[in-house]
């Protein structure tokens, strides 16, 4: 058997990894001169810096690390929050705490209805009052201390404005669980050198991953596929797709369709190198979900170096850059220098006039039967260890 797999993200790579572990041939084709998509990691002589993925949220990446001998650190981490002043502001106020608690008890008897749908590792069936924006939805509940909790780290993490996410994702992304793990400040789980570790650990375990080769027309021809780049084609048994790919590259009316409603948040990193020495996690209130905006930074200290990451909405361009740097220098930090600012794309989903309730169960009907499937952060929510949950059940159940 011959297995292609597209795109050498995180979810390529280890969907890979665990079929070769199977004794199976798989080629990946990355269009990049380099593996690991959103899992970026730069190194130096005493600083290794995160662009993409930082942290994981539970436990299921754990048993990857642990296979692949990859050394990790779990931390707490301590946040602030500003307001357009750039004044320190409380996320909620303490008297607001028993009136949380009880918004609490309320909000998972609501989900409750939906548990089936929501703690799938994967994407599915949508039930229609989880298609309304998030803001909406928790308005209609009088959930209003649940939605001032919530919304910066939906914003913050590249999940955009809950104006405008649908209810669906948002309790697909944070479900009661990791509700109650910021609440309660859990620690949060960091590798030691950085993501690329991961995905280099994996590349020594893969045969044949094809770089700077951009996946040009998938097509069906018999019970094979054939899988066309600008250099030439090849044929295979079963074809994996992690990403989105340009409309008509895949000739499948379904999956077609899929790629030309599938959206993605335009997102930028900027890490600069800072003066102060503990700076705490900052989340700039006033600004949530707004495009061209400084959202977060988080900051740390390795060998007397402090680095600071930042994330805002849009493309990278001077001005915006100029902006971030203004906004961190306003909360009264001294930037030494930019390292870097670098352009992402997050969060495969669809928008409201796409969303449709069987869209993502259609997809994975389909690839019970079809030798191209979807799979990683396009049908499930892009957290590491989600990502890896799924990955690994797809495997089981197809090889
Ligand atoms: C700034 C940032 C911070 C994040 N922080 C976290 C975090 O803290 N915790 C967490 O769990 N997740 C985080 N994420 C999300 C996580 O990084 C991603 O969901 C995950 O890495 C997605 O992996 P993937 O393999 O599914 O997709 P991708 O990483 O997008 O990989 C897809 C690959 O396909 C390649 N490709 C595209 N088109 C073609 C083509 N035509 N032919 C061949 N190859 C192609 C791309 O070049 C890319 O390498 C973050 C993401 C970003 C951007």
């Amino acid at each position: 058997m011959r297995v292609a797999i597209i795109g050498a993200g995180f979810s390529g790579m280890l969907t890979a990894y665990m079929i070769e572990k199977k004794g199976i041939d798989v080629t990946i084709f990355e269009k990049q001169e380099h593996i690991g998509g959103h899992c970026r990691t730069l190194l130096g002589k005493d600083s290794t810096i995160e662009l993409g993925t930082v942290f994981c949220f539970s436990e299921h990446i754990k048993e990857l690390l642990l296979e692949l001998d990859v050394a990790y650190t779990e931390r707490f981490t301590y946040r602030n929050f500003l307001d357009e002043h750039y004044s320190k502001v409380e996320h909620l106020s303490r008297e607001n705490v028993s009136a949380l608690t009880d918004e609490l008890m309320r909000l998972e008897q609501i989900l409750k209805k939906y548990s089936t749908a929501l703690n799938d590792v994967n994407y599915g069936q949508i039930h229609e009052q989880l298609m309304v924006p998030l803001s909406d939805f928790l308005k209609d509940n009088q959930l209003d201390l649940i939605s001032g909790l919530l919304a910066p780290h939906l914003s913050s993490f590249g999940f955009g404005d809950i104006c405008e996410l649908q209810t669906y994702y948002a309790f697909n992304i944070f479900n009661m669980d990791t509700i109650h793990s910021f609440i309660r400040g859990d620690r949060l789980l960091f590798v030691n050198e950085g993501l690329s570790e991961v995905i280099n650990k994996l590349s020594q375990n893969i045969s044949d991953i094809r770089y700077s080769i951009e996946v040009k027309n998938i097509e069906t021809i018999g019970n094979q596929v054939k899988v066309e780049t600008e250099y030439g084609s090849d044929v295979f048994d079963k074809v994996l797709i992690t990403t989105k790919l340009p409309k008509d590259v895949i000739k499948d009316d379904l999956y077609n369709q899929a790629m030309k409603k599938i959206d993605t948040n335009p997102y930028i990193t900027c890490a600069y190198e800072v003066e102060n020495k503990n700076i705490v996690t900052t989340y700039y209130k006033a600004n949530l979900g707004k495009k061209e905006k400084i959202q977060f930074f988080h900051t740390f200290r390795q060998n007397n170096k402090t680095t600071l990451v930042a994330y805002a909405y849009g493309s990278v361009s001077k001005e915006l850059v100029n902006n971030i740097t203004a906004d961190i220098e306003a909360s009264g930090i001294r930037v030494k220098h930019l390292i870097t600012a670098k352009q992402w794309y997050i969060f495969p989903h669809l928008k409201e006039q796409n969303l449709t309730q069987d869209f993502y169960k259609e997809i994975l009907e389909r690839q019970q039967v079809s030798n191209i499937c979807l799979i990683g952060s396009l049908v499930s929510r892009p957290a590491i260890s989600n990502l890896y949950a799924s990955i690994k059940q797809f495997v089981a159940q197809t090889f």
